[in-house]
């Protein structure tokens, strides 16, 4: 089954969409920011581990669909997975570069156009926890190793893209 990579379709007489067999919704990525922004004055610095966590885990989980439903896998599969999730995909980010060493398990991503890191406004620190997590959940599956993700620049404390770096754990 090879599937295109954009494939969000309303059900017929149901009022709810569909991607890769999944249900998902468009959420207004000022309504994420604005979770993410209540949840760090709360909690605090843990709010990113948080965030961080969950990225993980969706990432895993929308890794574990796409990798049934397409048959690339490596760096193919990465070709097609970013722009799955580029502006004219889903929108969460656009890729600039993706370096993985996957005999060290290592690398970085470099994105554009952050949903994140566009509507959080000016920051010290990076603010895309979340996609960071995802990044690991994703590339775990991919590789099929344990990964750590640290986001060193990020939009939102104005670099020109963000840059997240992983390494084997
Ligand atoms: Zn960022």
């Amino acid at each position: 089954m090879n599937k295109p990579a954009f494939l969000i379709e309303r059900m017929k007489g149901e009022a709810w969409i569909k991607q890769l067999e999944t249900r998902v919704v468009i959420l207004r990525a000022g309504t994420f920011v604005d979770l993410q922004k209540n949840i760090e004055a709360l909690i605090g610095d843990e709010a990113s581990a948080l965030f961080y966590d969950a990225g993980i885990r969706a990432g895993k989980g929308s890794a574990e669909v796409q990798l049934q439903a397409w048959k690339e896998r490596g760096m193919d599969f990465l070709g097609k997975w970013g722009k799955f999730y580029g502006s004219s995909g889903c929108g969460w980010f656009k890729v600039e570069d993706i370096n993985v060493d996957s005999e060290k398990g290592g690398g970085y991503i470099r994105v554009k156009q952050s949903f994140i890191a566009e509507v959080y406004g000016k920051s010290e620190k990076p603010v895309c926890h979340f996609l960071c997590g995802f990044f690991v959940g994703v590339l775990e599956k991919v590789l099929g190793e344990r990964l750590t993700c640290e986001e060193f620049k990020c939009i939102a404390k104005g670099d020109s893209y963000c840059e997240f770096r992983f390494e084997k754990l």
